[in-house]
């Protein structure tokens, strides 16, 4: 596949290209502010509603991994770019909601799922995932708004979560994820995320073998990284804002 010759090409590729700079920068800034330079950040670019060639422009400018929210859609251009980073394969993660009848589409095509809240799920990725391909890299995504929100699991049921992924076939526990309600004021930004860095820091301290904290977007990622996140997941501060 070639990028389109459209007039407004290069300059969406100018842009794709220095976002995705720019966004690198800030979080190692944010990482240095905030003293959590030690252990590397991993930026997941959500490429959701984005078309291939835009997937593609951040690809050729060094980008690895990806977020996708649709199984479906995710998958045509995991099949699609496959071929053409065939030597530094491209890593794919399934950020969305996830229902029974996506979960073959995710077992077979994604590296990693982040949004597992319920046992029913965990067990059939583990059922479905492919002996062929590497075990499917698994965070349990946490409800950390309460009311506010209905995705995620509550902070209680997060353990025995947790104890039966690390008991199923071809999946891998790595750790937790959460998506907060969004807020504008910073300190209240941290908050949500301060309650699930407690929550994963007591689990590993219960000999649990979580080694990933997923939180942070556009919007809130300095105060994720502020409170530990390793994991940051970017979509419209790098492709622009979807329509
Ligand atoms: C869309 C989405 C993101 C990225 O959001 P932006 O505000 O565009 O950065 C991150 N995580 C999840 C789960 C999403 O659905």
């Amino acid at each position: 596949m070639i990028v389109t010759t459209q007039p407004e090409c290069p300059r969406i590729m100018n842009a794709i290209t220095d976002n995705l700079q720019a966004i690198r920068q800030m979080i190692l800034e944010n990482a240095q502010f905030f003293g959590k330079h030690d252990t590397p950040i991993c930026l997941v670019a959500v490429s959701k509603t984005r078309s291939r060639d835009e997937v593609m422009i951040a690809a050729l400018a060094g980008q690895r991994d990806f977020g996708e929210n649709y199984a479906q859609e995710g998958v045509g251009k995991i099949l699609a770019l496959r071929e053409k980073f065939a030597d530094t394969p491209l890593v794919w993660h399934f950020i969305g909601p996830l229902q029974s009848n996506k979960t073959r589409l995710v077992a077979e095509n994604f590296d990693w799922a982040h949004s597992i809240s319920r046992a029913k799920i965990a067990e059939r990725l583990a059922g479905q995932r492919p002996c062929h391909l590497p075990p499917l890299q698994v965070l349990v995504e946490v409800n950390v708004s309460g009311e506010a929100s209905k995705s995620g699991c509550a902070p209680e049921e997060v353990l025995p979560l947790c104890k039966l992924v690390m008991t199923l076939p071809r999946l891998t526990l790595r750790g937790l994820m959460c998506i907060p309600e969004p807020v504008a004021d910073f300190a209240a930004q941290r908050r949500p995320f301060a309650c699930l860095r407690a929550l994963w820091e007591e689990l590993r301290r219960a000999g649990l073998p979580l080694d990933t904290l997923s939180m942070g977007m556009s919007d809130d990622f300095p105060a994720a990284i502020a409170e530990g996140s390793n994991m940051v997941r970017i979509g419209t501060a790098i492709f622009g804002a979807r329509t």
